[in-house]
Parts: C-alpha cells; structure tokens; sequence
C-alpha cells in the first residue's frame, strides 16, 4: 500500500511540489491498527548489504523480519533505492500489510505478515495456485518498489502512465475502468484513478493507481515472476527491465 497522492493533473503530469530531497511532498499515511512500534534500522552499510540492527519486539518476529527484508534487499537493485529507506519498522497496521511513506522514508511492515502465509502469482490465496512466496517478502518486496518508484520517479512518468492509459479524468469515463477498494477494514472507495480497459495488471489490486501497479510489476520482476507477463503484460515488464534493471528489452531484439 502506498498512500494515495494529491497534485496530478489529469495528463498525467506531476504538479507536486519536490521536497528537499527530490521526494514529493504529500500526506502522510494513517495506519488504521494501533500496537507496539519496533523499528529496524536500516543503517548507512545497508546500501552495501551491510547489517541491520533492530530494537525492541519479541525477537523471533524482528529475526525474521531481518532476513526477509534481507532477501528483498539483494532481489532489487540497490542503486534504485539509495536513501529511499529511511527506516523499517514493524508496526500493527489493521488489515494493511505494509506501507511506504514517502515525506519520511520509513517503511512499516505489518508483525501479521510474519504468520507464514503465503500469496501465489495471481495475488491469491485461498485456494494457492501457481508459483507462491510467503506474504512477508510479497509485501517487503512491494514496499521497497514504492520507495524505488519513489525515488526515481519511475511510477508517475508519461511512459509509465502510458501503458494502463491511467488518467484522473473524472468528466470522461467511457472506455475507462477503475478499483473499488471492498476490503474490510481498507478506505472504502473507488480509486480516483482510471485506467483504459483491457489493461494488463499482475493482480486486481495492481489496478488501484499507476503506483501500485508500478510496485507489483517491479515486485513480480523481482520474485522471477516474469512467466505471467503474457503478451500484453510485456510491455510493462520491459520498462522495468529497462530503467530499473537497466537491462536491454526484448523490443528492441524483436
Ligand atoms: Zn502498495
């Protein structure tokens, strides 16, 4: 989950004021659980892979929060991501699994994450079907792509938007779908974005705003999850591979 943000026009173009860090100002978020904060530092040598210390909490949780964070850490690369992350704390959230708030950088994970579900490639969970990971690195891995989206600005450019047709047009929606969040104890509501119909998401979920699809397509890229792109998913993959993993894309061999 990533805050929802203010300020975009409806061609898509940023008129947000930049904060002194080149990060977007905007509001911050409101967890809707309440419980004990823990916070794991994630220090200055983390940006080399180097140690995370922690603070707090019953340690089983922390140790494995550590490794998980850990494990996202070395999928995603971490030139994307440098000062991104602040800080990981773990923090009852309700029924929100994760958040990144982009004023601070701090990222919260939500200690139910640690229970040992699982989500497969279809963003389920009940009954699993395809290739599946546990719900802590799903959603570690999806909170660090807000943050790199963040960063680098990857998750709002025209090129991004572009490929879901995401728009905010509230006068012309023909032609438009968007995400009605229905989940209990979730903002009740539709999303104020749109996206063209027929647009390719990773999950349903992915469809609430361009970030969250961003988020899920570099967290799919970063699990190995490329196989469920398809030929209309693929476009979205390529811009990662391209500016994320700076890696050449299949179009240009095509
Ligand atoms: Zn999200």
């Amino acid at each position: 989950m990533r805050p929802l943000s203010t300020g975009f026009g409806s061609d898509g173009a940023s008129t947000r004021h930049r904060g002194p860090r080149g990060r977007a100002w905007r509001r911050k978020p409101s967890p809707s659980g309440d419980g004990v904060v823990t916070e794991i530092i994630l220090d200055a040598g983390a940006a080399a892979g180097g140690d995370l210390t922690s603070h707090q909490m019953v340690m089983d949780t922390v140790t494995r929060a550590k490794m998980i964070v850990a494990q996202a850490w070395s999928l995603l690369p971490r030139a994307c991501l440098a000062g991104a992350v602040t800080k990981i704390r773990l923090q009852d959230l309700g029924a929100v699994h994760g958040q990144y708030d982009p004023d601070t950088g701090v990222l919260t994970l939500n200690p139910m994450l640690y229970d040992g579900r699982q989500i497969d490639d279809a963003g389920g969970a009940d009954p699993l079907r395809g290739p599946r990971v546990s719900r802590a690195l799903h959603t570690t891995l999806h909170e660090f792509s807000h943050a790199l989206g963040d960063a680098t600005g990857l998750d709002r450019r025209p090129a991004w938007l572009v490929l879901s047709g995401w728009v905010k047009d509230e006068q012309d929606a023909s032609g438009y779908g968007r995400y009605w969040e229905r989940r209990p104890g979730w903002d009740y509501g539709p999303s104020p974005w749109r996206y063209r119909h027929g647009s390719w998401f990773c999950r349903e979920y992915s469809s609430k705003t361009p970030y969250e699809d961003f988020a899920d397509v570099v967290t799919y890229r970063a699990l190995g999850w490329t196989h469920v792109f398809g030929q209309s998913g693929r476009p979205k993959l390529w811009y990662v591979n391209r500016h994320v993993w700076r890696e050449p894309d299949e179009a240009e061999q095509e």
